[in-house]
């Protein structure tokens, strides 16, 4: 009783809560409205990090807070459980990848539950179970039927290291987002996702969005990339084909001296055939292959490339223009050709000034002279006004464009389009553990889908892990051979499995109806809850993640699954936890591990810390004096109300009249302040690390009272007023101490169910005001005086003020007008 050991308290209330089923949420109708506090579900790795507990811990701070004003709140944890390291580690030490990855989930539920995270248990999922898995599978076949399911051959992103194609988003400045090796491209045959379908609505909805961040916002209209624009076919000499481009800025049309197409160009190969070049072409082709994305990506990379041998015919000139193929365009972008106009873009000057191709103004600045081409050392990239352009010359390129698109349509050669940077994604994966795709491969009907009473198409329990490239899958002979569903002949299984992107699109939805054995969840469950309240992750997932579940809604929304477009009303994005100014990782050596901060200082301090050491939307730096010092506010804490107890009143005795005069007016002042400064934080504006501060300061001015051997009875009653407000208030962020302090103040559990202080504002009134003064009619000062101060102490209150002070300097007061507790006008000369 006497002193703070949190080990005692802390499995004890655990306990307790998991036993009344504190965060269980039932199925009846809620009377306080619902709250559906959301954290992306964790990748079981077998350990928790400082990143995932300060992340639990802004949601359960969230959580707690609501359930406490009243909401019915749905807190879940799921497992992001198919994925790479669980097949790696089996390459490694032989485990498999099943075996592993619930004896981490285990591992990690036993260290989430040791921090006290609230969490409904009942409801948790684990995305490799097939009872889960089955209806990625379902909602697969659903979007093959649709058409946004479909098969094609393409040139991918290769990770060597990962042995596996990724996705675009996946792909982070060249780089694999999950192991950091350079990215290069092949041919594959996957499975894609026509998430291009709803480009514009995507890009329409995150206007929709205003709770989430700004960054978050521009990161994805970004990644969306619309690019109003035409594409133009320019006819190829001498042979039966055409180059089809994309450009934004077809006012420039007359400017371009060169066509450059991207080295995976399809036509690039039947361009060079038979001509000179094509040798120098194919070496070219070879060796931009063999470089990686990150290299090629790289603005600042040198632009090379080689001439085809080939000319084609700029449609609105006539001209006959050297097609190229170069290494800054991206067959990702546009139709991975454009016309080059050097006077007028970046890229294609820098290129044209080192292979001496013609440089052409055809646009003057507005009310300025025409380039001199001869004489330009940089492109002019801004809009102006068309010359040297047939027909077209004197308009603006605004007018230009829509004019120029209109005639590129009418004749023929071309029309106005919207152009995306989003391409479709791939989902094909060449590894084992994740869930299988569900097709069959048939030498008579080709591709036939798993019937649905089929399903699940279950992942063998083990499969043969060598490490080397090609799926896995593939080498189990038992796995591969099966019917086709449609000619009862034999056919061989698709080995590929789905990018684990596809499980987290939709596993909230899950989480309000997780037993469903008949749908992936029921609406009916699921509507109430939607749109998620509040959804707390890491930046990282701004353009991967974030948009998946955002396409996967409304694919769900389409086949009548969902009532709703967006998701995730707010979202927010947490900061890292560093150490010694870098991200906490084993190579560094600057790990702390939440384990023995539990072992050591216990599960609240280690929270509390996480909550008070940064605004939570910031980077944390860790500090071990920092920890301490929550460790030593809870012992200091602990002791004021052991020392204090004795002279409190009972939980229901009536405030004395004492109550409202003196230290216990003071005091109970300062706690209303506590209750609004603390209620306003953990609302909306999420200043998750103030309130601990406001309970710091609360208790330092109930010490007095609280050392006092004989309090009167209005500051007993004062103090008990205060412990009451700190246990309520300290139990988001400090959950199993704020139990303990609630039970010793003589009220039965639970304080995470006890409802929260409001604040009462005759209380919060201050016994002094803000006087403004003024000094010949100009504000020189505001200076807080006590109430009812007479006009000769407030002049001289008002003098106390250096700002005032100055101003008064070397002149005598010729008059005052003063009124109490608001204004003080001072006439000098
Ligand atoms: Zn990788
Ligand atoms: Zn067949």
């Amino acid at each position: 009783m006497s002193d703070y050991h949190p080990k005692r308290i802390e499995a004890k209330w655990q306990a307790r809560w998991a036993e009344a089923g504190v965060f269980r949420v039932g199925d009846a109708p809620p009377a306080g409205g619902r709250f559906y506090a959301l954290e992306m579900l964790p990748y079981p790795s077998g350990r928790i990090h400082m990143g995932h507990v300060r992340n639990y811990s802004i949601g359960d701070a969230v959580a707690r807070f609501q359930r406490m004003r009243g909401a019915t709140v749905l807190h879940v944890l799921g497992w992001d459980a198919f994925g790479l390291p669980a097949e790696n580690a089996a390459i490694q030490n032989g485990e498999p990848p099943r075996a592993w990855t619930l004896r981490n989930i285990d591992a990690m539920r036993g260290q989430l539950q040791r921090l006290g995270i609230g969490y409904d248990w009942e409801r948790e999922i684990a995305t490799c179970a097939p009872e889960y898995y089955r209806w990625n599978q379902w909602m697969f076949l659903k979007m093959l039927e649709r058409g946004i399911a479909y098969r094609a051959r393409r040139n991918l992103n290769w990770c060597a290291s990962c042995g596996t194609v990724l996705a675009n988003e996946q792909v982070v400045a060249g780089r694999c987002w999950r192991c950091d090796n350079p990215v290069t491209r092949r041919e594959f045959d996957q499975w894609f996702l026509r998430i291009t379908d709803y480009a514009q609505e995507l890009l329409d909805g995150i206007d929709e969005l205003p709770a989430w961040p700004e960054r978050v916002r521009t990161m994805q209209r970004h990644w969306i990339g619309r690019s109003e624009g035409a594409r133009v076919r320019f006819p190829v000499e001498g042979l039966d084909l055409a180059i089809e481009v994309f450009t934004t800025r077809i006012d420039t049309i007359f400017g371009a001296t060169y066509l450059a197409l991207a080295v995976e160009h399809p036509q690039l190969a039947a361009l060079a055939a038979g001509t000179p070049e094509d040798g120098a072409v194919r070496g070219f082709v070879e060796e931009q292959a063999a470089r990686s994305v990150e290299d090629r990506f790289e603005d600042a990379a040198e632009k090379v490339g080689v001439f085809t041998g080939r000319h084609a015919i700029n449609p609105f000139s006539g001209e006959r223009l050297p097609i190229w193929a170069a290494n800054f365009v991206l067959m990702d972008v546009g139709t991975g050709a454009i016309m080059s106009v050097p006077a007028h873009d970046e890229r294609d000057f820098a290129f044209a000034r080192r292979y001496g191709l013609p440089v052409r103004p055809v646009i003057r600045p507005e009310d300025g002279r025409p380039l001199d081409a001869a004489a330009m050392t940089a492109a002019f990239p801004e809009d102006g006004v068309l010359h040297d352009s047939g027909e077209w010359s004197g308009l603006s390129s605004t007018e230009a464009r829509k004019r120029l698109a209109a005639h590129a349509g009418a004749a023929g050669l071309g029309e106005a389009t919207v152009a995306y940077r989003l391409k479709d994604w791939g989902i094909s994966r060449q590894r084992y553990w994740g869930t299988p795709i569900p097709v069959v491969h048939c030498e008579r009907d080709g591709i036939v889908p798993v019937p649905e009473a089929e399903l699940p198409v279950l992942l063998p329990d083990e499969a043969p892990l060598t490490g080397e490239g090609g799926s896995p899958l593939a080498r189990l002979p038992s796995f591969v051979a099966t019917t086709c569903p449609a000619c009862g002949g034999p056919a061989r299984r698709e080995t590929d499995t789905m990018d684990t992107f596809v499980d987290s699109c939709w596993y909230y939805f899950r989480y309000c109806d997780p037993a469903n054995g008949e749908a992936p969840f029921s609406w009916e469950k699921a509507a109430p809850w939607f749109p998620v309240a509040l959804y707390i992750g890491g930046i990282e997932h701004a353009t991967m993640h974030l948009i998946y579940t955002r396409f996967w809604t409304r694919v769900m929304r389409d086949l009548g699954l969902v009532g709703i477009d967006e998701p995730v009303a707010r979202l927010f994005t947490q900061g890292m936890v560093i150490k010694d100014g870098a991200k906490m990782s084993k190579s560094k050596g600057n790990v702390v591990d939440p384990d023995a901060m539990i072992d050591r200082y216990g599960a609240d301090t280690t929270r509390l810390f996480s909550l008070f050491a940064a605004p939570p939307e910031r980077d944390l730096d860790w500090s071990d004096a920092g920890i301490e010092g929550c460790f030593r506010f809870l012992g200091r804490l602990w002791r004021a109300f052991a020392r204090a107890l004795g002279h409190l009143p009972g939980p229901d005795a009536p405030a004395p009249p004492e109550a409202s005069q003196g230290r216990a007016r003071a005091l109970r002042r300062k706690t209303h302040q506590t209750v609004r400064r603390v209620t306003d934080d953990l609302g909306p504006r999420m200043h998750l690390n103030t309130p601990v501060a406001a309970v710091m300061e609360l208790l330092n001015d109930a010490a007095p009272i609280v050392q006092s051997d004989a309090p009167s009875p209005g500051e007993a009653w004062s103090l008990r007023e205060a412990f009451e407000v700190i246990a309520r208030v300290l139990s988001p962020l400090a959950p199993h101490v704020a139990e303990e302090l609630w039970e010793m103040l003589g009220h039965a559990p639970f304080v995470a169910l006890a409802s929260w202080p409001e604040a009462d504002p005759l209380l919060l009134e201050e016994d002094v005001a803000l006087l403004v003064v003024q000094v010949n009619g100009k504000v020189r000062g505001k200076v807080e005086v006590p109430r009812g101060l007479d006009e000769s102490a407030a002049l001289a209150a008002a003098r106390a003020d250096r700002n005032v002070a100055a101003h008064l300097e070397g002149k005598a007061v010729r008059k005052t007008v003063y009124v109490a507790d608001r204004l003080l006008n001072v006439v000098a000369s």
